[in-house]
């Protein structure tokens, strides 16, 4: 069955909200809703966290923010709308956006098949974690023994 189109929730326009924004505009972190709350909590002393959390969900709602679904431990936000591909460090979390190409379909796909969009997602570590990693390695004595 068809679910039909929901129709755009109006946004209603408050001081939270409105710092809310001004601190998603242009911030290239994608920070979950925790990361907001916690950046935000000292402007808005009575703001609470479903405030956030409900303001993410609108924005969302009305297309004016996307969610990335690369940090599987969190939701992530990402103000930037044109598509684009995602790196994360798994051991810091960092996200990086890295242009979209769309790759083309696999060998395999259904004949005919009509690709609508595709998400790309790397996982490795960023430069500063490979090194932290390695040191870690070095000072872990378990290879030396015998
Ligand atoms: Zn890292
Ligand atoms: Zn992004």
């Amino acid at each position: 069955m068809k679910k039909a189109t929901p129709v755009k929730p109006a946004f209603r326009m408050t001081p939270q909200r409105a710092g809310i924004l001004s601190f998603l505009d242009g911030n290239k972190g994608h920070p979950s809703a925790e990361d907001v709350y916690a950046r935000l909590k000292r402007k808005f002393p009575g703001m609470s966290f479903a405030t956030v959390y409900n303001t993410l969900q609108s924005l969302i709602s009305i297309g004016e923010l996307a969610e990335v679904r690369i940090d599987r431990s969190r939701r992530r936000f990402d103000p930037g709308l044109n598509p684009h591909s995602h790196l994360m460090c798994v051991r810091c979390g960092h996200i990086t956006d890295l242009p979209h190409r769309s790759p083309a379909l696999p060998k395999g796909a259904p004949r005919g098949f009509k690709l609508l969009s595709c998400s790309v997602e790397f996982y490795g570590l960023c430069p500063l974690c490979g090194r932290a990693v390695k040191k870690e390695k070095k000072i872990c004595p378990k290879k030396k023994q015998k």
